[in-house]
């Protein structure tokens, strides 16, 4: 596996892999590797010929006082695992290669930003979506793989893709979950004993959802309301927001059908967890 550090130097890989016929998947990351970051990996490696994995804590999708600062990071361990997954190179640029000083673009899609995680993160995904391009300018991969886990990010990735036409096919992947259902996530490592206990509300809300939804119940108001209680019975958690909405557009929903998912965000002490899963047909929204 290849370490790659420079822009000037992920271009040049990116023109080679291309004079070679090789066609190249990438996995956007902020490191610290988990379960659900390696099966992205694994993916990519069956899709495409190379596999290129960025690892950037990309500072422009904080905001101040967020946890930039304490992001969790561990490079030598997150190198072992891409490697131990088939991936070809890590891209793992410094902040200051990513944004030279004189940096002045953004790139943002309007309205779907502006909901759920938009409201309580107003600039996150403009961050977002810069750097995507960015990294999709530098590798020029044929497939970008995605996790469902950040449903609005993948959402605004495929609207800005259509948006632009940019020659990517976008790839959304399952969530992967702990044994006891919680969604794998590097922030969990936040989580004291007792907040780890407190993080299973947003997992059993969505079961719980989904038994009322198995039992005949179609009012998405009268879900949220169950969820909403699940989630405050479980002590010190504070909701940001539960929403039933269509998983395409993002826009509320009254009734629930095979398109719409239950999208949460819940404080657990100082850490924020989001989760989410479709209500009817199959666990997780793949
Ligand atoms: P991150 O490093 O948290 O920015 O995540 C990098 C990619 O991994 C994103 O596309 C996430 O949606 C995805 N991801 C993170 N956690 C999970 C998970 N538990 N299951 C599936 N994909 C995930």
């Amino acid at each position: 596996m290849e370490i790659i550090k420079s822009t000037a130097e992920m271009i040049q890989w990116s023109a080679n892999s291309r004079a070679e016929a090789k066609t190249i998947a990438l996995v956007p990351t902020m490191g610290f590797f988990h379960e659900g970051h390696l099966s992205l990996m694994r993916r990519a490696a069956k899709v495409a010929d190379r596999v290129v994995v960025s690892l950037f804590v990309n500072p422009t999708q904080f905001a101040p006082g967020e946890d930039l600062g304490s992001y969790p990071r561990s490079f030598e361990l997150d190198a072992a695992r891409a490697q131990g997954v088939g991936v070809t190179a890590l891209f793992c640029p410094d902040p200051d290669e990513m944004y030279p000083p004189g940096f002045r673009t953004t790139v943002a899609v309007a309205e779907i930003t502006k909901k759920l995680c938009g409201k309580s993160r107003p600039h996150h995904f403009s961050g977002v979506t810069t750097v995507v391009n960015k990294l999709f300018n530098l590798v020029q991969p044929n497939f970008a793989i995605f996790g469902e886990k950040d449903f609005q990010q993948l959402a605004v990735i495929r609207r800005m893709v259509a948006d632009l036409h940019m020659p990517v096919e976008i790839m959304g992947h399952a969530i992967v979950r702990e044994k006891d259902g919680l969604a794998m996530s590097s922030r969990n490592s936040y989580l004291n004993e007792e907040e780890r206990r407190q993080a299973l509300c947003l997992w059993r809300s969505l079961q719980e959802a989904r038994q009322h939804v198995l039992a005949g119940e179609r009012g998405c108001a009268k879900i949220e309301k169950i969820v909403h209680d699940v989630i405050n019975n479980h002590g010190h958690c504070h909701i940001d927001y539960i929403e039933i909405i269509d998983k395409d557009t993002l826009e509320s929903s009254a009734r629930i059908d095979s398109d719409v998912i239950l999208a949460l965000a819940v404080r657990i002490g100082k850490t924020r967890l989001i989760d989410n899963g479709r209500l009817l047909h199959g666990e997780d929204n793949a």
